[in-house]
């Protein structure tokens, strides 16, 4: 094993998720000497949602981010519309009454959006990266956690030490079973979601998120760039085992039935072209220990209903980097503060999670029309109130900004560059 404990970070954060990448890119840019470590080799992943809502671009507005954003390749979306059997539009959530310039929802595939977010970064030379590092232990002394190993590409073991370390390993996360905090699941059954990309063609006239259903599954289409992403939610009480063994022409014939375009490029999906997904809500009791905090999907796993999971991840980050800039400048941040951007959402969380895990256990079965419950349809009629739900979409409960001390440094600024491990 090779000992690196020489090479202290500040801060070395596991995950390049969007809550990784955003909390590595604020605190460099803040001056702390970050490393981001990253399972994989590069950013491709799929099926990982593609949706920066209002209050992620607000923030990566702050940033000063969002006009480089915007020249990514990418779709705009202001209306999320649903649309039941028989082709009759149920609902239509608009995004653009929202109180911001960013009034939509941008689809921005994730790996284009990370790998831009590690760029940024990287222009900061305190900002370090590595790719097919995965974090298999964290290294405690004294009940304190002080850095973590993890294996190189040639199996070679290696140990880093750190101030803090950044649980953003996502829904899985190895650091969180590590630390072994302890976890609450707050929905009672799973739903399965079936993933899988079709190409694009010019005459596709969708122009984003749109919602379809047959009896026994709900179709989400998301329109990349340069491909769909489709998704299949299977309605309360489909056995997947069950639905899957109807054999994979049902499924085409399925999806074709709910989008007739689809027809002929669903012939050559096979099953090994789909992703399933499990569906369960949780949360962390406490999202830290001495020396650790946990962000994102792995502090908390929100339901991909309602494309927040990315949001949020990039909310936790700014509020931790906002309130961990200075305090890792003097050393290692108490446990106070890191309970502290536990407390700044937690409550907010709870209640979405609350929320979330009602409209999963109480989803419509196969014999019902695509849903929104009762209360929230009698919202949807109602002018004062039809926006709510969109609101608490795109912003959530809980203000939060950008720290003008986290935005000090400007890539022109640099410090010298520190020493990789
Ligand atoms: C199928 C699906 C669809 C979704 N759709 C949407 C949507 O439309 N909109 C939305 O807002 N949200 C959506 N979500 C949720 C969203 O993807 C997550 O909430 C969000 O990605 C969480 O970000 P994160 O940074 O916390 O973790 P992740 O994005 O999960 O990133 C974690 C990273 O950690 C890496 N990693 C894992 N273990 C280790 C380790 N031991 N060492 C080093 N690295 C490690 C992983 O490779 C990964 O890159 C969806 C989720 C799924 C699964």
């Amino acid at each position: 094993m090779t000992d690196n404990t020489a090479a202290q970070y500040d801060v070395i954060i596991a995950g390049g998720g969007p809550g990784g990448v955003v909390m590595g890119y604020l605190l460099a840019r803040a001056g702390r000497k970050v490393l981001l470590m990253e399972a994989y080799k590069d950013f491709n992943r799929q099926f990982r949602g593609d949706t920066l809502n209002p209050l992620a671009m607000g923030l990566l507005d702050q940033m000063g981010l969002m006009d480089e954003i915007l020249k990514l390749p990418h779709n705009k979306v202001e209306t999320v519309k649903a649309v039941g059997a028989g082709g009759i539009e149920a609902y239509g959530l608009t995004y653009s009454r929202m109180p911001s310039k960013f009034n939509y929802v941008m689809i921005l595939a994730q790996p284009v959006f990370l790998d831009f977010m590690v760029a940024k970064a990287s222009q900061y030379p305190n900002f370090h990266v590595r790719m097919q590092a995965r974090v298999n232990s964290l290294i405690e002394e004294n009940g304190v956690i002080t850095g973590v190993t993890y294996k190189d590409v040639k199996g070679e073991t290696h140990r880093l030490s750190a101030k803090l370390v950044v649980g953003a390993d996502g829904r899985n996360s190895y650091v969180r079973e590590a630390a072994a905090l302890e976890t609450i699941t707050t929905t009672q059954t799973t739903d399965y979601v079936v993933w899988f990309k079709l190409p694009l063609e010019t005459d596709d006239v969708a122009d984003g998120l749109v919602a379809r259903e047959v009896s026994d599954s709900t179709l989400f289409m998301f329109r990349r760039a340069d491909e769909w992403q489709v998704s299949l939610t299977l309605k309360k009480g489909v056995d997947y085992k069950a639905w899957k063994a109807r054999g994979i022409e049902v499924m085409r014939a399925d999806v074709a039935q709910m989008v007739p375009e689809f027809a002929g490029r669903m012939q050559d999906i096979e099953w090994k072209d789909t992703a399933l997904l499990p569906v369960e809500l949780k949360r962390e009791v406490k999202w830290y220990r001495d020396g650790l905090l946990l962000i994102g999907d792995a502090a908390h796993i929100m339901s991909p209903f309602g494309g927040i999971g990315i949001n949020l991840a990039i909310r936790d980050a700014v509020i931790a980097a906002n309130r961990l800039a200075r305090p890792l400048e003097q050393g290692r941040p108490s446990t106070k503060i890191l309970a502290s951007i536990q407390k700044r959402v937690e409550w907010e969380i709870k209640l979405t999670q609350g929320i979330q895990a009602k409209l999963q256990d109480s989803a419509p079965a196969p014999d019902k029309v695509i849903g929104l419950p009762p209360i929230a349809r009698f919202f949807l009629r109602i002018p004062v109130l039809r926006d709510l739900p969109i609101f608490l979409l795109s912003f959530g409960l809980v203000p939060v900004k950008v720290d003008t001390s986290v935005l000090r440094q400007r890539p022109t600024s640099l410090m010298p560059a520190a020493l990789e491990g």
